[in-house]
């Protein structure tokens, strides 16, 4: 049996229906090598979303290859549960000096949605714990992307993943999305005047005393389809949560590690959240590892003695890997030596520039660019903003053809993403968006 045909007798896809897989063939990745995949037939490609949106250095990058072999001839892994580790513990501490100032506690994990889950249950517990039990409820924003666990697809708002499983979840309160292009409240308002951010203000003032926190991906929504925010949105966000004294929980899964040009969102808006989640880029997307990181405040409410019900009971078997934590302390040292967040601004420049050609494309309704997120939205009519009939299958077709043009992309909806390795450069940026300027062209016009 070859590996096509492993896979499609044993392998269940994430995000896939399975059948359309079956029935078509298949993609089958034998090896990285920097930013590119290479498939069983040899052939190689851009790996253009990083892997889904993870990979930073490229693949195989000597240095975190070798941390990992180093760190194996210790040990692979060991529990946190009673026990301390090397790794997780050098690694807390570097982490702590990089995240906004008043993050002070890392609790690891081993996904985005996991991390998520552990900020909401963390938020829950701390107002349990000050004694303010009817501050349960938590504010997201509609179409919010957290995770796929029962937590965080709660926080979470995307109909056509989370319909489904309504009645699993637990009810949040939604503010509306602040991404400009799909400004409702304007429209009506005559103009900008900032309403996503009244809305927010209308629902704390007259809930504040039953929410624990709002919850909020910084500058971008992601998988929402790139949604942009407006400058100001997050940090006027953290001005009311404070206000309100509600805690303000900043998912930075996607947009961690450089993706927006800054280490972290929060760093453009000057904005410490209560609770700040990271994945992804955490190991440069070599291995599994997540954090949570809280403020003191936090931790120390958390804090008593060992019979009382002061404990945060959660934790994974893999929490905190030695692996993984090596990989991210790898990772860490390669920011600072190559001096990645320096060399940002001049790959997401080059991409800015190419993409203002975009426009001209008959197809191209919106194009949203936060840092190296970009987001292409493809329409049948812009101006009347007619999307193009879902059986078209416009955005998949896009990254089908992209393929034969070695370049590999992942769109979301018609919404066609690039979310190149922090590691490409300028050259490889415009070679890339120059394939995807051409396989738009070919299929929408
Ligand atoms: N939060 C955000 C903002 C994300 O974009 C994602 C994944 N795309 C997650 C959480 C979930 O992360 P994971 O897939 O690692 O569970």
């Amino acid at each position: 049996m070859n590996i096509e045909l492993k896979d499609k007798t044993y392998v269940w896809h994430p995000f896939t229906q399975m059948q359309e897989w079956e029935e078509n063939p298949q993609l089958v990745i034998a090896a990285g090598d920097g930013i590119r995949l290479i498939d069983t037939a040899g052939k190689s490609y851009y790996d253009g979303v990083s892997s889904l949106w993870l990979n930073v250095h490229g693949h195989r990058k000597a240095e975190i290859d070798a941390a990992i072999i180093r760190q194996l001839g210790k040990i692979a892994h060991t529990t946190l549960l009673g026990l301390a580790s090397e790794p997780a513990a050098e690694l807390a501490e570097q982490l702590i000096q990089i995240v906004p100032e008043g993050l002070t506690k890392v609790f690891y994990s081993d996904s985005g949605s996991t991390a998520v889950e552990i900020a909401v249950k963390m938020a829950y517990q701390y107002w349990q714990l000050k004694g303010v039990t009817q501050k349960q409820k938590f504010v997201t924003l509609a179409n919010a992307y957290h995770g796929d666990t029962v937590g965080s697809v709660s926080v979470g708002g995307i109909d056509l993943f989370h319909r489904i499983f309504g009645p699993l979840l637990f009810e949040t309160i939604h503010a509306p999305s602040p991404c400009c292009y799909y400004c409702t409240l304007s429209v009506q308002a005559g103009g900008c005047q900032s309403a996503c951010i009244g809305a927010v203000e209308d629902i704390l003032a007259r809930q504040h005393g039953e929410i624990a926190a709002m919850v909020v991906e910084p500058l971008v929504q992601g998988a929402a389809g790139m949604l942009t925010q407006p400058p100001g949105y997050l940090r006027r966000i953290r001005e009311l949560t404070r206000q309100y004294n509600v805690l303000l929980i900043v998912d930075e899964v996607a947009t961690g590690f450089g993706r927006t040009g800054k280490m972290f969102a929060c760093e453009h808006e000057n904005v410490t959240p209560d609770i700040m989640t990271m994945a992804k880029g955490i190991t440069a997307g070599y291995l599994p590892l997540a954090a949570t990181v809280a403020t003191n405040e936090i931790y120390q409410a958390f804090l008593g003695d060992r019979a009382s019900e002061r404990t945060f009971f959660h934790g994974h078997s893999y929490t905190g890997n030695a692996l993984a934590c090596a990989a991210a302390l790898a990772n860490l040292e390669i920011f600072k030596e190559e001096q990645i967040i320096a060399g940002l601004a001049d790959k997401i420049a080059a991409a800015k520039t190419k993409l203002a050609g975009f426009a001209e494309l008959t197809a191209v309704a919106d194009i949203r660019q936060c840092g190296l997120m970009i987001g292409i939205e493809l329409q049948a009519d812009k101006l009347a903003r007619t999307p193009f009939p879902p059986e078209l299958l416009i955005g998949h077709r896009v990254s089908m053809l992209a393929r034969e043009y070695g370049l590999i992309i992942r769109p979301l909806g018609d919404v066609v993403v690039f979310m190149p390795p922090l590691a490409s450069t300028k050259a490889d940026i415009e070679e890339m968006l120059d394939i995807i300027y051409r396989c738009i062209q070919e299929i929408a016009g």
